[in-house]
C-alpha cells in the first residue's frame, strides 16, 4: 500500500496535474471534484468543472478551429495522427500509470485501451481518404448528366463517454470524428479524465490543431446534457437510461445520435466445446476489468451434454484468478470503480440469493486486497425473479444456465431486453458461424471472448435492442460523422419536355429502362 501511494505521487506529481487540467475547457470554474483512485480509495486529484456557459463558448470556438482542420487535406490530418499513434505507444507506461490509478483495472485491461486507441488510429488515418472519397453516379439521363456524393463533415461533434474505459471511448470515437474531418466537444467522465487529457496533449504534441478538440468536465447531467444540446451530432456511451435522454434531446434538435449502450451478454459453450479453450474464453469474458466492459459476458449459457465436465473446471479456474491491485502487470482481475460499484454487484448477488440462487464461487468483496475489490461471482439457478437474471450487473458476476440444444440456446440468447455481443464456443466453427446471424446481437464472437469482436477494427461493431444503435469501428464508425450531399450537373440537353412530346417521351424512357433492365445495368 505504501508502495503504492508513493507510485501514485510519482506517476502523478503537481506540475503534471496542474498540466493537464489546464487543458480542461473550464473557463472561471467555481466548483472542483475531489476523485480518489480505486487502487487505494485516496484521493488522486481534484478536477476543475465546466460551466454550462463553457460548452457554448467550447463548441463556438471548436467552430472557429474547425476551419484549418477542414482545409488540411486527408494526407496532412492522417500524418498527425499517425504521429500520435507513434508516440503513444512509446510513451504507454505514463499513460498505463493513469488508466490504472483512474479506474482500479489491472494493467493488462489498462492495455487494451492503448491498444484500442492505436487500432483505430492506425486504421482510419489509412482508411479514411478511401472511406470518405466521392463516389461518380449516373445522371437521370445517361451520359448527359453525372453525379457526384460527397461525404462532407457534420461539425462540431459531441461525444460523451463512461468511466469504465475512458482512454479508449474517448479518444477512439474523437479520432474517427477528427478523421472524417469534424472538430470535437468532448466530455468524458471527470472521475476519469486524466488520461484523457494525457491523449489530448499527446494529439496536440502531435500538430493536432488547438481548439479542434476541446475537452469539458462537469456533471453528466448539466455539462453532457450541454454538450447534446449544442452539438452538429452526438456520439454517446453508456448506460440505456441515460441514452434515451440523450437521443431526447438529440431528436428535438433533430441532430443525429448514436448510441452505445449496456448489455446482458451470453456465452454459449456448445457440446462440442474444447473444454479448456471454453474454461479460457468463459474466464476472460466474464471477468475482464472486473466485469466492468459493456461487452463482458454475464449469462453463460452451457449445453446439458459438456456441463458437468465444463462446470467444475471454471469454477477451479475462477478460484486460481489472482485478485489484487498494483501499477503492474500480474494481477488477473482489479479493483470495482467505486464504492457505487460495490454496492451495485453486493445488491444483485444479495438479490439473487434471497430468491433462492446458490453462489457456486466468490460473492464476497475483499477490502484485505482493496477498498472496492470483489470477488469474481458464478451463481446458479437464477430466476427471472431476480434483478440479476435481466439487468446489467456491470460486474464479476456471471450465472449459468444448462439447456439441452443449440435451439434452447438461441432462445434463451435473445431472451433479453439487451443485444450487444455474444460469443459461442464450438469445436464446429462452421456451425457456430451459421447460428451467429440467429443472435439478436450487434456483434458475435466465435472462439475468443468479446476482444475477437473488439480487436477487429476493419467490421463495424452494431448493437441491437436497449444496447442502442451501436456503429463504431469500421466504415459505420467513420461514416455515421458525415452528413452526405450528392450534386447533380446536367452536362448536355435539358431534362424539360415539350407538352406536346410528353406522350412519345415516356415511351422512349420507358424504352431506355427496359434497355437498362437488359443489359445488366442498374
Ligand atoms: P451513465 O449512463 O451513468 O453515464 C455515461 C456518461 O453520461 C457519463 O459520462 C455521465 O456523466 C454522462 N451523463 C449522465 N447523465 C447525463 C445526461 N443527462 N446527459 C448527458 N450525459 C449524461 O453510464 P456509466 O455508469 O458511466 O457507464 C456504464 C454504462 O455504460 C454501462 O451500462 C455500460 O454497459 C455502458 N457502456 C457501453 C459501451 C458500449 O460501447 N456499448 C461501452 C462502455 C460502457
Amino acid at each position: 500500500m505504501r508502495s503504492l501511494v508513493e507510485r501514485q505521487h510519482h506517476v502523478l506529481d503537481d506540475a503534471q496535474l496542474a498540466d493537464l487540467t489546464s487543458l480542461i475547457f473550464a473557463e472561471a470554474p467555481t466548483e472542483h471534484r475531489l476523485v480518489h483512485t480505486p487502487l487505494t480509495g485516496l484521493p488522486l486529484a481534484e478536477i476543475p468543472l465546466s460551466t454550462p456557459s463553457d460548452v457554448g463558448c467550447a463548441v463556438q470556438q471548436a467552430r472557429s478551429a474547425l476551419r484549418a482542420w477542414t482545409a488540411l487535406s486527408h494526407r496532412r490530418r492522417a500524418a498527425v495522427v499517425l504521429d500520435f499513434h507513434d508516440r503513444l505507444l512509446a510513451q504507454r507506461e505514463d499513460v498505463l500509470d493513469l488508466i490504472q490509478l483512474e479506474t482500479g483495472k489491472t494493467r493488462a485491461n489498462a492495455f487494451e485501451e492503448v491498444a484500442e486507441v492505436a487500432n483505430v488510429a492506425r486504421y482510419y488515418a489509412r482508411s479514411a481518404a478511401k472511406l470518405l472519397a466521392p463516389r461518380r453516379f449516373r445522371g437521370a439521363l445517361p451520359v448527359l448528366g453525372a453525379a457526384t456524393e460527397r461525404r462532407l463533415p457534420r461539425g462540431v461533434v459531441g461525444i460523451i463517454t463512461p468511466w469504465n474505459y475512458p482512454f479508449a471511448l474517448s479518444l477512439g470515437d474523437a479520432l474517427a470524428a477528427l478523421l472524417a474531418g469534424n472538430a470535437v466537444v468532448l466530455r468524458p467522465d471527470p472521475r476519469t479524465c486524466l488520461s484523457v487529457l494525457w491523449g489530448l496533449r499527446l494529439l496536440l504534441a502531435a500538430g493536432l490543431p488547438p481548439g479542434v478538440l476541446q475537452v469539458l468536465t462537469g456533471e453528466g447531467d448539466v455539462i453532457g446534457a450541454a454538450v447534446a444540446r449544442g452539438a452538429d451530432y452526438v456520439c454517446f456511451t453508456g448506460s440505456t437510461g441515460t441514452g434515451r435522454q440523450v437521443a431526447r434531446l438529440a431528436a428535438d434538435r433533430l441532430v443525429g445520435c448514436s448510441l452505445e449502450l449496456g448489455g446482458k451478454n451470453a456465452l454459449y459453450v456448445r457440446a462440442d466445446a474444447p473444454l479448456e479453450l471454453a474454461v479460457d474464453v468463459a474466464l476472460r469474458s466474464a471477468f475482464a476489468a472486473g466485469g466492468q466492459v459493456c461487452a463482458h459476458t454475464e449469462r453463460l449459457v452451457v449445453h446439458d451434454d459438456i456441463a458437468d465436465a465444463f462446470v467444475p473446471r471454471f469454477l477451479e479456474a475462477v478460484q486460481g484468478m489472482r485478485l489484487g491491485v498494483a501499477l503492474d502487470y500480474g494481477y488477473d482481475m482489479g479493483s470495482l470503480f467505486g464504492p457505487d460499484q460495490l454496492q451495485r454487484v453486493g445488491d444483485h448477488v444479495r438479490d439473487a440469493v434471497l430468491h433462492g440462487a446458490r453462489v457456486l464461487t466468490g460473492g464476497r468483496a475483499r477490502p484485505d486486497l482493496g477498498p472496492w475489490v470483489y470477488e469474481p461471482t458464478v451463481l446458479d439457478g437464477v430466476t427471472a425473479a431476480m434483478d440479476v437474471r435481466d439487468a446489467e450487473t456491470f460486474g464479476p458476476v456471471v450465472s449459468i444456465y444448462r439447456v439441452r440444444d443449440d435451439e434452447a440456446a438461441i432462445r434463451l440468447i435473445n431472451d433479453s431486453d439487451y443485444g450487444l455481443h455474444a460469443t459461442i464456443v464450438s469445436a464446429d466453427r462452421a456451425a457456430a458461424r451459421r447460428l451467429a446471424p440467429r443472435l439478436r446481437t450487434g456483434t458475435v464472437s466465435i472462439n475468443e471472448s468479446f476482444i475477437a469482436s473488439w480487436g477487429a477494427t476493419g467490421a463495424a461493431m452494431g448493437a441491437r435492442g436497449h444496447s442502442g444503435s451501436g456503429g463504431r469501428h469500421g466504415a459505420e464508425g467513420l461514416l455515421k460523422y458525415t452528413v452526405v450531399q450528392s450534386v447533380a450537373e446536367q452536362r448536355v440537353g435539358s431534362l424539360a419536355v415539350d407538352r406536346t412530346a410528353q406522350r412519345r417521351f415516356a415511351g422512349l424512357f420507358s424504352g431506355g429502362l427496359i434497355v437498362l433492365r437488359r443489359s445488366g445495368l442498374r
